[in-house]
């Protein structure tokens, strides 16, 4: 019996059904109510109506089952795996398949640092596999030894395993949030509105030496401009928060992130004065900084770094003093910051020198220093690739930017103030766009 002739489908949908994995069984559930259809259609159609007479007959087909063939896919996929507490790169390999030995072998012989191919638990790793299980590649994501966030790559060419670590490929997007302080503190209502943790630092102390974000009431606002950094189309970091508004208590505040060169920056208001005083000195006089802070997009690079402080490139034994009265919490010698001074200045806020050569005398846990005091000199013990001074600001014990948070803001010059405006007066009109958005949370991006 050819049931299309019967049913009188279009040939097209029929080749569509036949030919899609379970049609077979879609078709035989159709065949009742076209059958009824047909019916109706073949009925007589005289003056006088009468009863359709419906002949009944029962046809017993016998089906040829469809062929099922179960294609297990060669193609490589990629799928994402989390790190396991307790596991190693050379556990996760065999647990994706790869034998003990393989494995083994491509450890022992990986030009990577053993610090590279360290993993967390919980760590996400793109895995490249296909249907039979067969395992092609791995990548994640880690910081190599400047602290520079790279892409582990782990691949089989050709029978053999291999390794690399390149730079992140990310691109920066500017992203917006409007939030009305309803009911609660300013910090909950960011929070909720998705604003990540270290931009929320940054809002703090820009505004630090005019009030505390936590005064804010109901009713109040805040508009926010951020970078953040995308890595294949996701969120992966954030970069500096660009442009921020607070309507408190009736009256508006602004602040717009100037980079003073590709290392620093500093907020400043519409007029272009600076919004925060900060030290009054640096810890390292008259050097610039080398390398600055966060994880930020290396525009010529094309990278992303992470770098928890700022570095000041200065030769060995350059004197180094606090830049603020506080008390020494720490002075001893770490693996990692090598000879390290961290001082306290207030509840919130502590500072951290790193890699210096020596300290000065007398210092030790517990010891008061005033600003302009001498703390110790530039070196480079500890992971250094020479000497600098690695410097750090924490609020609240989050690493902030210090040249936005801390360091002196100095002045712009005249061509300065020509570059501030231009890029202000483009983040003044995304401001002014959440402004006269209606809702309580606002998300442009
Ligand atoms: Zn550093």
């Amino acid at each position: 019996m050819d049931y299309r002739k019967l049913l009188q489908l279009p040939q097209s949908c029929v080749h569509r059904l036949i030919n899609h994995h379970l049609s077979w069984l879609g078709l035989v559930a159709t065949l009742p109510l076209f059958g009824l259809v047909t019916a109706f259609a073949v009925a007589p159609n005289g003056d006088k109506p009468e009863p359709p007479r419906i002949d009944v007959e029962s046809v017993t087909q016998r089906l040829a089952l469809p062929v099922h063939t179960s294609s297990i896919s060669t193609t490589p996929y990629w799928r994402d795996e989390q790190i396991q507490r307790g596991e190693t790169l050379g556990r996760l390999l065999n647990r994706l398949g790869v034998g003990d030995g393989e494995a083994q072998r491509f450890l022992n012989s990986s030009p990577l640092s053993k610090n590279l191919l360290k993993l967390k638990a919980g760590q996400t790793l793109s895995v490249q596999t296909n249907d039979a299980g067969e395992l092609f590649g791995l990548r994640f994501l880690n910081d190599d030894e400047n602290g520079e966030m790279v892409m582990v790559a782990i691949e089989k060419a050709n029978g053999e395993w291999r390794a690399s670590a390149d730079p992140l490929e990310t691109q920066a997007i500017q992203t917006m949030r409007s939030v009305s302080i309803e009911s609660g503190s300013a910090s909950v209502a960011l929070s909720r509105a998705g604003v990540p943790s270290d931009i929320r630092a940054q809002l703090n102390e820009i505004f630090a030496d005019r009030f505390d974000l936590a005064s804010l009431q109901p009713g109040d606002r805040i508009n926010l401009v951020f970078e953040s950094l995308l890595f294949n189309g996701s969120p992966i970091a954030n970069g500096n928060l660009l442009a921020a508004e607070i309507e408190r208590s009736g009256q508006s505040y602004r602040a717009y992130y100037f980079a003073h060169d590709s290392e620093s920056g500093a907020y400043y208001d519409e007029n272009g004065n600076s919004v925060k005083k900060g030290f009054s000195q640096q810890p390292v006089s008259g050097a610039r900084i080398s390398s600055g802070f966060g994880m930020r997009y290396h525009p010529v690079l094309h990278s992303l770094r992470m770098h928890k402080g700022v570095d000041y490139a200065a030769g060995t034994g350059t004197p180094i003093i606090a830049p603020a009265d506080g008390v020494i919490t720490t002075a001893e010698t770490q693996s990692g910051y090598g000879n390290v001074v961290v001082i306290r200045h207030n509840t919130k806020m502590s500072t951290l020198y790193g890699h210096m050569s020596r300290f000065a005398a007398g210092m030790r846990a517990g010891k008061s220093v005033k600003a302009g005091e001498l703390i110790g000199y530039v070196g480079s013990t500890g992971r250094s690739t020479g000497p600098h001074l690695h410097f750090e600001v924490r609020i609240n014990d989050e690493a902030v930017d210090p040249s936005t948070a801390a360091l002196p803001t100095p002045g712009l010059s005249a061509s300065q103030r020509l570059a501030f405006r231009q890029t202000s007066v483009k983040l003044s009109s995304n401001l002014k766009l959440l402004r006269e958005l209606p809702v309580t949370v606002a998300q442009l991006d």
